[in-house]
């Protein structure tokens, strides 16, 4: 996302955003990460209207880690009545006593990352030390009942550190934003194209700003039926939106996988360039990639009419058929004809007027300028034997990248 987007995210957050029991008037200051705790794990499948009096009640009854700690179970149950999902109440006391019990260093008076200040009593600073929340996403994720999602709130909304969290509403926003026709919980790999997503707007002072911001736009415009969209400050980046598709994303079910044959093209220069475009293309948008387009099984025999989308066939030399290639993205089964295309003329003549963004780069530094195992694997049919061994180690890092 642009600077410009998250800065009009921000703008609109600050002057939209509701007033609640566990948000602090000044969207700026730290909060009390057991209150941000508490109301994230009550947030999960329940409506803020809902939740609103429960987290109240709570927080009377229970203001801190160490008072929950005390309670017994039957108690904490009886706070969280109507709430549903009772395991989320059972955990929360769990992680409550977890935390209370750890172990204070004597020397350093810390336990796991968390500092006493200086000047505290003994007795204030173990009750300080031994109840309060860790302050790393690996010890939060290791107490019972958090997540990386509810870790991801902890840190960033009360500590401000720069941690990324991925809600329902956010799939939602970042599905129809970039139209991925997926969703995180089909394979390690979308998870990962979302959780890219997230820390990208996590990757800034804000990020405490960007990710609540975030949340309560997918609640209160990006919604899940009727999107206000002419009042969304991110619509003018939205690929959903200008493509008039909203409707289809984020895509309902799990997307079964599905197959796609096309042809790649290696085109090179007289002056030994190869041919790369950025956009446009069936996989790897915003990713200089090889020119790619979906073709028949065996439709490989001349040089096929989408290369003028890059090149002025005239031009042509020479034209090879290098094999195939299978290769996976995110749902898509790929195989790939690759065609080694040979010009007669420098690559300053050739491509005059491209439909796609393309540029040329030096044949040689091939290898090490494309960061995709899709290009790379054509790329390795192609020149295997005349430019050996250049980077075989590259070759196929797998799907957890961007593709
Ligand atoms: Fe959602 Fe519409 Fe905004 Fe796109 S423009 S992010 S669909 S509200």
């Amino acid at each position: 996302m642009t600077n410009d987007s998250l800065k009009r995210l921000r703008e609109w957050f600050k002057k939209n955003a509701v007033s609640l029991p566990w948000r602090p008037a000044n969207l700026d200051a730290l909060r009390d990460p057991y209150a941000v705790w508490i109301s994230e794990t009550m947030l999960q499948q329940t409506q803020v209207s809902t939740v609103r009096d429960y987290f109240i009640r709570w927080m009377k009854r229970f203001p801190n880690i160490e008072s929950l700690a005390k309670a017994d179970e039957a108690e904490v149950f009886k706070y969280w009545q109507g709430l549903g999902y009772y395991s989320r109440a059972r955990n929360i006391l769990k992680t409550a006593k977890n935390i209370c019990q750890r172990k204070t260093d004597p020397e350093t008076h810390s336990a796991g990352s968390v500092q006493a200040p200086s000047g505290m009593t003994e007795n204030a600073k173990s009750k300080m030390i031994a109840c309060k929340m860790p302050e790393t996403r690996k010890e939060l994720e290791a107490l019972p009942g958090i997540g990386a999602y509810t870790a991801g709130a902890i840190l960033s909304l009360a500590y401000h550190k720069r941690e990324a969290i991925l809600d329902g509403n956010l799939v939602r926003i970042f599905s129809r934003l970039y139209e991925l026709d997926f969703l995180p919980t089909e394979s390690t790999s979308t998870a990962e194209i979302y959780w890219g997503y997230a820390r990208e707007i996590a990757d800034s002072p804000k990020a405490y700003m960007h990710n609540e911001a975030l949340m309560e736009l997918g609640r209160t415009v990006c919604k899940t039926k009727s999107p206000l969209c002419e009042s969304c400050p991110l619509n003018r980046k939205c690929r959903a939106f200008a493509d008039k598709r909203i409707a289809e994303f984020p895509p309902t079910k799990k997307r079964t996988e599905k197959s796609w044959h096309g042809t790649v093209l290696v085109i090179e220069s007289a002056d030994e360039k190869i041919l790369a475009v950025r956009g446009g293309q069936k996989f790897l948008d915003a990713q200089l990639s090889l020119p790619h387009f979906e073709s028949q099984r065996g439709a490989t025999i001349g040089i096929p009419a989408q290369a003028e989308n890059y090149i002025n066939t005239d031009d042509e030399e020479s034209i090879k058929h290098c094999g195939t290639f299978r290769h996976s993205i995110t749902v898509h089964k790929i195989e790939c004809d690759i065609l080694n295309i040979k010009l007669k003329v420098n690559a300053k003549r050739a491509s005059t007027a491209p439909k796609y963004a393309t540029e040329w780069i030096e044949k040689a530094k091939a290898f090490e300028t494309f960061a995709n195992s899709f290009s790379l694997k054509a790329l390795k049919k192609v020149f295997l034997d005349s430019l050996t061994p250049l980077h075989s180690a590259q070759d196929d890092k797998g799907n957890g990248s961007r593709e």
